[in-house]
């Protein structure tokens, strides 16, 4: 018999998917250059030449049993040694590789750690709204739930009263995004030391640790010299999720890894719950050829020139249009206030003119909308306009 939840997921595509199908669409009848699609986080930046050239040369230069051999299940040694190289010389981490698991990107990766600490169905995830919208169905298939805290509005940094009101005798992990999916917002060291308090408080309360789940695909994209913290430097009981998707441009090639440092409680026991979860997931040995770029890349970062330069030309253009918007410190997203207080209705209107941004509601946080901005310059400046008229129908 066909499981109904899977059978739910996988017949109704996300709303971001949807956009993005009828952008393509809209496209072949309208003509591309006629539709604004924001919706999809597709980086549209080239990975750095390094990548292609190491490629080049591993395929040169390794055998092909070793290049597309089964790897060691939790990922080759080299490519553990070069990413705890990397963490320690940017945030002095003490992280060795046996605390590092590589994965197939962060999606499989937060599954795993999820499916790790879902001792019970009663174990509970909880999320910070606005929040990336597959955190609900990960948190179901690890065999748990998760408990959404309402967004602040105001800051969109981490509302702590209405966060300790969420978190339970079963709650196992705060899911913490940082550079923030969908609001670009860098949650300030003060905000995570806050946090890390209060878990801290709480899991002695309820006699358990409770975790940072830090899920960073954006680490590395952030603007105008904001700092993110690596949270385990504040919080010991972090545990993170790391892809290079996004800081690499490489979301389709499915690479990751997941870090339980020395500083857990339980942290043995923990990473061996995680391998197993993603042994139980069928997520070992991610990509052998991918481990071996990652070997000879873990230390690069991308250049944001060309992210900063949307950013900015959206951000002023809109503010500009009496648009008003999150702070967009990082990742590659803004997120915006609906003028008329409804996102739904407001990005239908956008639909109705081919420019395809996302409602807030699938992010927990209804009357806002997201903007991806990993798209062309010219893209953005042919829109402007648009978004304009649409500010004008608005009132
Ligand atoms: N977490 C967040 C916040 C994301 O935005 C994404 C992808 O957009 C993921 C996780 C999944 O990343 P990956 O492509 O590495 O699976």
């Amino acid at each position: 018999m066909v499981s109904k939840e899977m059978w739910a997921l996988g017949a109704n595509r996300s709303v971001i998917r949807d956009l993005f199908e009828y952008g393509l669409k809209q496209a072949a009848i309208v003509g591309p250059e006629n539709v604004f699609d924001y919706s999809l986080g597709n980086p549209s930046i080239p990975s750095p030449d390094a990548v292609n050239d190491s490629i080049r040369a591993i395929l040169d230069d390794t055998d092909s049993i070793k290049v597309h051999g089964y790897t060691s299940a939790v990922g080759d040694v080299e490519t553990r040694k070069a990413i705890a190289d990397d963490l320690n010389d940017r945030y002095n981490a003490g992280i060795r590789p046996e605390n590092l698991f590589i994965c197939c990107g962060a999606a499989p990766g937060l599954i795993a750690i999820m499916r790790a600490l879902a001792a019970t169905k009663e174990a509970e995830f909880v999320a910070i709204a606005p929040y990336f919208p597959e955190y609900k169905p990960f948190a179901t298939c690890a065999g748990g739930k998760l408990v959404v805290v309402p967004a602040d509005t105001e800051h969109f940094q981490i509302d702590l009263k209405a966060l300790e009101a969420a978190i339970t005798p079963n709650t196992q992990a705060v899911i913490v995004n940082s550079p923030n999916n969908p609001t670009g917002t860098v949650y300030t060291a003060e905000t995570i030391t806050a946090l890390g308090q209060l878990l801290t408080r709480k899991g002695e309360e309820y006699g358990h640790p409770i975790y940072i789940l830090a899920d960073e695909p954006y680490r590395e994209l952030v603007y105008d010299g904001v700092e993110v913290s690596f949270i385990p430097n504040l919080y010991k009981n972090t545990i993170v999720c790391y892809s290079y998707s996004k800081s690499l441009s490489l979301p389709g090639e499915r690479i990751g890894y997941i870090c339980v440092p020395d500083s857990c409680q339980d942290s043995q026991e923990l990473y061996a719950a995680v391998a197993g979860a993603a042994r139980a997931g069928g997520h070992v040995c991610a990509p052998s050829l991918w481990q071996k770029v990652i070997a000879r890349c873990a230390h690069l970062r991308p250049d944001l020139a060309a992210y900063d330069k949307n950013r900015k030309a959206l951000q002023e253009g809109l503010t500009k249009m009496g648009y008003s918007m999150a702070s967009p410190d990082g990742a590659f997203y803004l997120f915006v206030k609906a003028p008329n207080g409804d996102d739904m209705a407001f990005s239908e209107m956008a639909k109705a003119k081919n420019l395809l941004v996302v409602p807030g509601t699938g992010f927990g946080c209804p009357g806002w909308f997201r903007i991806c901005y990993c798209v062309s310059y010219d893209m953005i400046m042919r829109s402007l306009p648009v978004f304009a008229e649409l500010m004008e129908q608005s009132k």
